[in-house]
């Protein structure tokens, strides 16, 4: 781990630090005083209500000072009282039961003297501890807080964090030390060529993205690549967590973003790195359902506008990483701002064995381990994990006093390991990873055969978390802004794909997996019914009020129809998926040896991609309905629905 070092400008001498502790110490002993005061000295005593109405109404009462809450009075001298006792107080008080307006006639009555007590009697001290000292604790706190958080000594300099040293110097780190990655890697050595020679690019007039945007689940080196694009062109390295600018206090955030930048600005060239940026990028949108965060929009604003205030060419490069790409707010993947993203996946078979031999760089190894078996043995392993796995084997070995780590150690660390990441996250077994793997091919070969979806770029079984088992990368062949309504159904025969070769495969015994791609299924062909007109039967009539469109799994209210309509929208929604689920089966059915066939190479493989797959796909033919189909949205006549074990 690099340390940290004071890499940065001359700084403010920050205050020190004692003084907000000091004044803590002293507001408490204030408060304290406040409350002791008053009580000093003999209290009268406190008798019930009702005696104290009895002995006014027996005439035994001389005086009462009438207070709100208390009742203060005096007893007329007794003159058949002994001696002794004339030494007892005379003076008691009690507390009315509530405002008892009859209280005043009584005590006229009885001619007691009364009247209301002296407003409060403390003198100047209490008034200045009722004001001096609430404010003071307030302060005293927020000072401590600020203090905690920062974890710089500035008590009481609210906002300023100038002491702050984001810079971590040079890391240290270098592409050798991430592996698995390649792609990003080769995307980013580019960003690592500009910080070297800055001149070679602006010579050109050339313009380097300033914000990168590196997406990828948690562990997969994220942190590790920002390091090393820093470590590889010897430049400075400045981090900051996202969650770290959500502060309480509003403006504190901001003023952060304000301070890192002019630091990094005067070290440039260098790299400035935003951890979880999805803590400080939520969608606006999204997040102001309860009236919004101002602090954390106030922090993004000012983020925002310092990547829009300054020159790419500064050589200041803003990298950023997420596991949760989807929630980011928009603006943020604006031109010149995080325009360039990087894929940051989970490594495969090949790609874990690299990572294992990174780390085991610092182990000794005894002969038999192979470092590859352990690869195969370790799908879903980002990483971060497989760092641990090394750790634990080489731990393992040390408590059994052994020479060197063995397969055995090894062996039992992938146990340990995967028995903690099954909580975390999935580890498949064989029989699920078959299931996922024939779930993703019937996707892409289904979606291989459909119009405008783009090209299937790669399908996965290295799981991606709980939500993810496995998945199909199509990517768009170019920017599309219109969806024909052939497109719509594609897309609903592509998602419904996964579904569909479970059932021939597995058949019909369905699994949870599909959930997700039925609901989304269901969500398109819904809005082609009720928001785009383009069901026949129903006409070109918006039943839907199109409010929450950018988010995929909206809900958005219904028009007011009658039921028989709202019959009707159900009817056409599940004909229209049932239609598409015939199409899907249809294909797969076509297609079953190009299926089996592709699916036993990604379980051997876990990742297709590439022309290898393409070459693959171009292989699928369509079954004879499917054009009627994609033209009209209905089946020729005759055509009897394969399966429609659809809700
Ligand atoms: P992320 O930021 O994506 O959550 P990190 O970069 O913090 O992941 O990774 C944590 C640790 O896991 C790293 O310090 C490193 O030891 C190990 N690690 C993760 N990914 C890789 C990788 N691709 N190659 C080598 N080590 C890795
Ligand atoms: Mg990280
Ligand atoms: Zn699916």
């Amino acid at each position: 781990m690099p340390v940290k070092t004071n890499g940065g400008p001359p700084l403010k001498t920050p205050k020190p630090r004692q003084f907000g502790g000091g004044l803590l110490i002293l507001i408490t002993l204030l408060l304290l005083l406040n409350f002791v005061i008053p009580s000093f000295g003999p209290r009268p005593p406190q008798i019930p209500y009702s005696d104290f109405i009895a002995q006014v109404q027996a005439g035994k009462v001389d005086q009462a000072l009438v207070g709100n809450n208390q009742i203060e009075f005096t007893l007329k001298p007794d003159p058949n009282a002994p001696a002794t006792e004339s030494q007892r107080p005379r003076i008691y008080t009690t507390t009315p039961v509530a405002v008892d307006l009859d209280l005043p006639k009584i005590l006229r009555e009885n001619g007691v003297e009364f009247g209301a007590p002296p407003p409060n009697n403390n003198g100047w001290i209490s008034t200045l501890l009722g004001w001096v000292v609430p404010p003071l604790i307030f302060f005293g706190i927020w000072g401590w807080l600020l203090n905690r958080q920062g974890g710089g000594p500035q008590a009481l300099t609210v906002g300023k964090s100038k002491a702050r040293i984001y810079s971590e110097g040079i890391t240290g780190v270098k592409f050798s030390d991430v592996a698995g990655v390649d792609e990003a890697k080769v995307e980013l050595q580019e960003i690592v060529d500009f910080l070297k020679n800055a001149n070679k690019y602006t010579r050109l007039g050339a313009k380097i993205p300033k914000g990168v945007l590196l997406i990828g689940p948690p562990g997969t080196g994220k942190t590790l690549l920002a390091k090393a694009i820093a470590g590889e062109a010897g430049v400075p390295f400045f981090s900051i967590s996202g969650s770290e600018f959500i502060e309480l206090f509003v403006g504190v955030g901001a003023s952060r973003v304000r301070d890192l930048f002019e630091q990094a600005k005067q070290q440039a060239p260098c790299i400035v790195f935003i951890d979880e940026l999805d803590a400080l990028g939520k969608s606006r949108a999204q997040g102001s359902m309860f009236g919004g965060n101002d602090e954390r929009e106030q922090t993004l604003n000012q983020l925002l506008t310092e990547m829009d205030g300054f020159d790419a060419n500064t050589g200041v490069i803003i990298i950023a990483a997420t596991n949760r790409p989807e929630i980011l707010d928009p603006a943020l993947r604006r031109p010149g701002r995080f325009d360039r993203q990087v894929l940051v996946d989970r490594p495969d078979k090949i790609g874990r064995e690299a990572i294992l031999k990174v780390h085991a760089r610092n182990v000794k190894l005894a002969e038999d381990v192979d470092l590859g078996m352990i690869a195969i043995r370790t799908p879903g392993f980002a990483g971060a994990d497989l760092a641990n796995l090394v750790n634990e084997a080489a731990l393992l070995a040390a408590r059994n006093n052994r020479q060197a780590v063995t397969m055995a150690d090894f062996n039992e660390a992938i146990e340990r390991v995967v028995a903690g990441l099954e909580k975390k996250s999935r580890v498949l077994n064989e029989q699920e990873k078959k299931r996922v793997a024939y779930h993703e091919v019937g996707h892409a070969i289904v979606g291989a055969l459909m119009p405008g979806a783009g090209k299937v770029e790669k399908i996965s079984i290295v799981p991606r978390g709980v939500g993810a088992l496995g998945y199909t990368l199509q990517l768009p062949e170019e920017d599309r802004f219109l969806m024909a309504e052939d497109e719509i159904r594609g897309r609903i025969a592509t998602l419904l794909g996964g579904r569909s070769a479970e059932e021939l495969i597995f058949n019909n015994i369905v699994s949870t997996g599909a959930s997700d791609d039925i609901q989304k299924a269901t969500d398109l062909a819904e809005r082609m019914v009720t928001l785009y007109g383009m069901s026949d039967y129903l006409g070109p009539v918006a039943f839907e009020k199109p409010q929450a469109q950018f988010l995929e799994g909206y809900s958005s209210p219904r028009r007011a129809v009658s039921p028989k309509v709202t019959e009707e929208i159900d009817n056409e929604v599940k004909e229209t998926v049932e239609r598409a689920h015939h199409i899907a089966l249809a294909i797969l059915d076509k297609n079953r040896d190009l299926l089996e066939e592709t699916a036993q190479e990604l379980l051997g493989k876990e990742v297709l991609e590439g022309e290898a797959l393409r070459e693959r796909l171009n292989r699928a033919v369509a079954p004879p309905e499917m054009d009627t189909w994609l033209m009209t949205g209905n089946l020729p006549e005759d055509t009897a629905l394969m399966q429609t074990t659809l809700a």
